[in-house]
C-alpha cells in the first residue's frame, strides 16, 4: 500500500524547494532520482546514520559517481577540520561545479554538509535527508548551514538553500528515545511561538508522538515545517521575524555552553529555556500564570527538562547570553511570549525578573 505523503513548499522565487513528508521515501528511486539529478554525488553522513540507510540511498541513485564519506558521530564533529576530508574527496575524484551534495543525517551532518556545499566551489547543489525529528522539523528547513568555532556554536556558516528535503518518517523508528524526545523540544516551539491551534492539538497527542504513531508523526512534521516554510519565505535571513525560531535559545545556547556541548542535548537545553521564557513571561505579567503552567506542563509531558541546572547562576547565565547573535549594541534581546502562541522579539523586560529567572527562583 502506498502510505500517505505530504508536500511543503519553501517559497523563496526561483530558489523555491519541495519539502517531502512520507514514509518509504528512501525506497523511492524516483523521487531520489528526480530530488539528485547529478551525474556525481557526494553523500556526507555519519557512522550511526550510515550502516542503517546508506545502502537504500545508493540503490534508489542507482548508476552514478557516488562517493560517500562516512564522519565520527558527534556534534564536536561540525567543525572546519571535519570539512577537509571531505573537499579532499571532492577535489580528487573530480567533482565539478553541476555535483550535488547531499546530507543523509540529523541536524550535525545536514547543517555541515549545507556548508560543505554553500563553500565547495563557491556554492554547489544540495540536497537534505533529515533522518532525526529535530532535522525534519526545523534544521533541514531554511538554508540555515554552519559549523562550530571552538569559541562559539554556529560561528562559521552561510545561507545555502537545499534543492529539495525528503523525510522519509521510517527512519524514526530506530532514532533513540532521547532523540526523539529532544526533537519534540522544537515541535513544541513552533507551536509556543505562533501555532496556538497546534498546541491544543499536541496537549491531546503528546504520548502518540512519542509511542511514534505514524499519522502523529506525519502531523507533526508536516505541521511544523509549514510553520517553518512561511518563516522562511518571509524573512529569509532573519532580519526580522526569523528570530522568533529562537524560542528558548539564548537561554538554551547558555546553557549547552556552560555544561560543555553533549551533555545536554539541544533540545533538552531549549526545553529548559522555552520554561524560562514563559517564566519570565509571566513575570512580566504578559501571559498569566496559568498559561505558563500550560507551557511548562506539557514540556514536562514529553519528557524534557523544565528548569536550568541549578548550580548555573545568572552571573554565567549572563557572561554567556552576552554572546548571543540576537543582540544589538550590546542589549540583550529575548524571546518571550505576549501570549500562547505569540512570541516578540524583545529587550523590554524588567531586569530583576531576568535575574530571578536565570537563578531558578519560583515565583
Ligand atoms: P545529531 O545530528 O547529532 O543527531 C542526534 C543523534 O542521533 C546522533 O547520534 C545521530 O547519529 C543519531 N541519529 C540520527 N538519525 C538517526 C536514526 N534515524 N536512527 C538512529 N540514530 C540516528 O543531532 P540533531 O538533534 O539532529 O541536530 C542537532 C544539530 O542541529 C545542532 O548542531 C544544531 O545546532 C543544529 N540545528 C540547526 C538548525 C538550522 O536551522 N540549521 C536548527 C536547529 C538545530
Amino acid at each position: 500500500m502506498k502510505h500517505d505523503r505530504r508536500l511543503v513548499e519553501v517559497a523563496l522565487g526561483n530558489r523555491s524547494y519541495p519539502i517531502h513528508i512520507g514514509r518509504g521515501l528512501l525506497q523511492d528511486a524516483a523521487l531520489i532520482r528526480e530530488s539528485v539529478p547529478a551525474r556525481q554525488v557526494m553523500i556526507i553522513s555519519n557512522e550511526t546514520v550510515a550502516p542503517l540507510y546508506l545502502a537504500a540511498l545508493k540503490t534508489a541513485l542507482g548508476e552514478r559517481r557516488i562517493t560517500a564519506v562516512s564522519l565520527p558521530d558527534g556534534e564536536q564533529e561540525k567543525c572546519l577540520e571535519s570539512m577537509l576530508p571531505v573537499f579532499d574527496e571532492m577535489l580528487v575524484n573530480g567533482f565539478g561545479r553541476d555535483c550535488q551534495v547531499v546530507a543523509l543525517g540529523g541536524g550535525v551532518i545536514g547543517d555541515l554538509a549545507g556548508f560543505v556545499a554553500a563553500t565547495y566551489q563557491r556554492g554547489v547543489n544540495f540536497v537534505q535527508i533529515p533522518t532525526t525529528l529535530l532535522a525534519m522539523v526545523d534544521s533541514s528547513v531554511g538554508g540555515k548551514t554552519g559549523v562550530n568555532h571552538p569559541r562559539g556554536k554556529n560561528m562559521i556558516g552561510a545561507f545555502h538553500q537545499p534543492r529539495a528535503v525528503i523525510a522519509d518518517l521510517e527512519v524514526l523508528g530506530t532514532l533513540p528515545d532521547r532523540e526523539l524526545r529532544a526533537g519534540m523540544a522544537e515541535v513544541v516551539k513552533y507551536a509556543l511561538l505562533g501555532d496556538r491551534e497546534f498546541l491544543d492539538w499536541l496537549d491531546g497527542h503528546v504520548d502518540a508522538a512519542l509511542a511514534r504513531e505514524p499519522d502523529a508523526l506525519a502531523f507533526i512534521v508536516e505541521r511544523c515545517c509549514r510553520n517553518k516554510a512561511a518563516i522562511v519565505a518571509a524573512d529569509e535571513r532573519e532580519a526580522g521575524q526569523r528570530a522568533l525560531l529562537n524560542l528558548g535559545h539564548t537561554f538554551g545556547h547558555a546553557i549547552e555552553a556552560a555544561r560543555g556541548y553533549g551533555d545536554w542535548l539541544h533540545g533538552e537545553a531549549i526545553a529548559a529555556g522555552m520554561c524560562m521564557a514563559a517564566c519570565l513571561s509571566a513575570r512580566q505579567g504578559w501571559i498569566s500564570r496559568e498559561e505558563r503552567d500550560r507551557a511548562v506542563d506539557l514540556i514536562g509531558r514529553v519528557g524534557l527538562p523544565t528548569s536550568p541546572p541549578t548550580d548555573l547562576g545568572a552571573e554565567r547565565f549572563r557572561e554567556f547570553m552576552a554572546r548571543d547573535k540576537k543582540n544589538r549594541d550590546g542589549e540583550l534581546r529575548l524571546v518571550l511570549l505576549r501570549g500562547l502562541g505569540d512570541a516578540v522579539v524583545t529587550a523590554d523586560y524588567d531586569e530583576a525578573a531576568l535575574t530571578a529567572t536565570l537563578e531558578g527562583e519560583a515565583d
